[in-house]
Order: C-alpha cells, then structure tokens, then sequence
C-alpha cells in the first residue's frame, strides 16, 4: 500500500482528521446514546416541498441546471432578499446557487485568497473556514469571542488588521454560541473597513432561526457593507433538508464573477429538479417565517426541561444550539466529558474547543434542540439526573 512517503506527498491538512461531528455522531450511534451532537434536524421536510422535487423529476427537468443556478430559484431568493433586508439584488450577476453553504464559503475563499493573505475569523469558529483558508495558502487570524457572551471584540480586530488582511469571516447567528451581532457591531465592521480591500464573507446560514423578536443583522442590510460582502445562506436549515446540500451566495457582481470561476469548477450546478421545487415553495412567505418562533418554543422547551441540571445555560439567542457550561459538575476536559456521557449516560453532544485552532477549553458542551419533543425530553432527563 502506497503512503505519503513513497508516494511524495505532503498533506495539504496534515493536522485534519475526521470531523468531531462525524465522530460524536458514530460514538452517538455505538452507544445507542441520543445524538444532540450534530446540528441536523429530526423534522420532515415539508410534504408539499417533496412533492414539488418529485413532480420536477417527473416532468423530466433531470438534467443539468445553468451553473450559476435556476434563473427561477435565483429570482425568488432575490424577491425575498428585497423583502427581508430591503436589498434589492440582481438575480441575473448577484445570485448564485451552490452545493450548500459550505461550497459557497470554500469557493469565496478560493476565489480571493492567495498565498500569505490573512483572514481574519472568530473563535470558536465553524469548522470549515480554517481548512479553506489553508488550502488556498492564505494564514487565518483568529481572535477569540468573549468566554462570557461571544461578542466580538473590535479592539482587537482593529489590532489584527493590516495590508495583508484580505478577509473577514463573520457568523451571525453563531454556530457554536448562539449568540447574535448587533447593528452596531455591523456599523463598526463597515467603519474598519472602510477604505480597504477587505472582503467581508458573512455566514448567514440560521439568518430565520433567530429569538425573542431579535432582528437578523445580515450585511445585505447595510448598503455600504454589502458593497465588499459576500454573504452565504443554506436552503437546509430553513426546510429541515440538510441532506439536500443546497444553498447560495449573494455578492455584487464584481465579486460574484470571481467566485463564480471557482464555483464552476468545484461543482458547475447543483441538482436541478430541487432548485425547481426550492423556487415554486419558496413563493409563499409561510415557507420560512414560522421557523424562529418554532425554534424558540423548542429552546424554550429544552431550558424548562432541564432547569434542575448541574449545568448552567448561556443565552441562546439564535441558531438551534444550547451552550451549557458544566463547571462545577466537572473539571474534565470538555472532550472527554462529551465522550463519557454519550458512552456512559447515554447523551451525544459536542465539546466547544474543538471550533478553537489551539483547542481552548472553557468547560462548555454544545447541545443542538433542533429534535422532536419526546427526544428532547428524554435529553433532559438524562441531564437532570447527573
Ligand atoms: N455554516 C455554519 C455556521 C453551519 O452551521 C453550517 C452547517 N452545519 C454550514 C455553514 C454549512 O451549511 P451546508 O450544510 O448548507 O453546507
């Protein structure tokens, strides 16, 4: 068998292994434990939106969909940009559809960061943006989100930015924390930006699961901020569908043009008779509006259940994830406390340092409440009795 030595190879990742949720998720799975580790959802895709996939696929729109997407779907996320962020965007050079977030967020970073730029991201940080930096060459700056609340800290964004910063990676609402950027917080990244070649690229993939009448701060809605931004959303979050892999990229078309060219050649285009169906169902605004108040009862719902754990809660105020810091339950490291209660109290969850480069550990599990009731209570359950 051939290994990287004989073969003469350096990994391009050499300290990527397989992921913590592919790994919680196995263990979930070999300990017969409730998965609250991976964030996908227990519900059913709507019946009407399957219906519509299958109705394409009958009538035989089977093949090939232009690269940049269903000029249809691109029109309908188009009106609905209008209507949620008063943006109005150019479905035709603005738009585009990609394999899910995570291929818009690699081809955005492929397509502008070179060998020795920086990007600047926040930790705890979603587990692909880091690998996507490094693949391109590019050296990520990470700056720590308060341990306390995960607001960001603009001092010291301010510090790190240089004639080398070529990228911004925000997240809102956040993806371990839940936590949410303000208006202001938004007000303060146009201003560092201001007269510089920064891209900012905004991860906006839960912007409808977001609480307490709290309103989403996507960069769209900043006119000056979403002249440099590129900003991502998924189809899989809002329609229970993460297996779907659908999502899209919004970018004034100098930036869209740039990473359309990497688009074209990671994926070309992305399952047609899905982007027909995403279109027709998208047309009624009841399609995602009810997701934040369905998501809060769920939060809710789960804080109740466990008010008398060991565990304390930090505010969840978006997002379908509950942060709960277990000192002074414990003084195991996170990991190995996420390993021994799915293996020994039968409950998955996952360790927040791993979204940190250097594996900061400030005694948090992230739970995701994205499941049916029953599954939810019976977490709670487990958590209460520790
Ligand atoms: N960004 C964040 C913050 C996420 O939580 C996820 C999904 N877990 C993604 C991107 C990727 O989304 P998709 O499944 O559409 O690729």
């Amino acid at each position: 068998m051939l290994n990287s030595d004989i073969a003469g190879f350096s990994s391009k990742l050499p300290d990527t292994g397989t992921t913590i949720f592919s790994v919680m998720s196995k263990m979930a799975s070999d300990y017969d434990a409730i998965n609250l580790s991976q964030g996908f959802p227990d519900f059913s895709v709507p019946s009407r939106l399957l219906a519509l996939v299958n109705e394409h696929m009958q009538s035989g729109n089977n093949q090939y969909a232009p690269m940049a997407g269903m000029l249809m779907l691109r029109q309908q996320i188009a009106e609905k940009i209008y209507r949620l962020y008063s943006k109005y965007v150019e479905p035709e050079t603005e738009v585009t559809v990609t394999a899910g977030a995570t291929e818009a967020l690699h081809a955005s970073i492929s397509a502008f960061v070179q060998k020795g730029d920086e990007v600047i991201l926040f930790e705890p940080a979603y587990d692909s943006y880091i690998p996507s930096v490094k693949l391109n060459g590019g050296i990520a700056i990470p700056i720590a989100l308060s341990a306390k609340d995960f607001s960001i800290d603009w001092n010291k964004v301010e510090d790190k930015i240089s004639s080398k910063t070529r990228m911004i990676i925000i997240n809102t609402p956040h993806n371990p924390s839940g936590n949410i950027l303000t208006e202001e917080d938004i007000q303060i990244l146009a201003n560092l930006t201001r007269n510089t070649n920064i891209i900012v690229l905004s991860d906006e993939v839960y912007e409808h699961i977001i609480f307490d009448g709290a309103l989403h701060q996507s960069v769209l809605r900043h006119q000056e901020l979403a002249q440099r931004s590129i900003a991502v959303f998924s189809f899989g979050k809002t329609f229970h569908a993460t297996g779907w892999k659908v999502g899209y990229f919004v970018a004034p078309a100098y930036l869209s043009t740039e990473v359309r060219k990497v688009h074209q050649y990671i994926q070309f285009s992305v399952h047609t008779p899905t982007q027909l169906a995403l279109a027709d169902y998208m047309r009624s605004l009841n399609s995602y509006q009810p997701l934040a108040d369905f998501y809060q009862n769920k939060r809710d719902l789960f804080l109740r259940l466990t008010q008398s754990t060991p565990f304390t809660p930090l505010p969840s105020k978006g997002t379908y994830f509950q942060l709960f810091s277990y000192q002074p339950y414990s003084d195991m490291p996170d990991r190995k406390l996420a390993e021994y209660l799915t293996q020994k109290k039968k409950l998955a969850s996952i360790p927040i340092s791993v979204f940190y480069q250097n594996q900061t550990d400030h005694h948090y599990l992230r739970f995701c409440f994205a499941k049916d009731d029953e599954t939810l209570t019976q977490a709670a359950e487990i958590l209460c009795n520790l």
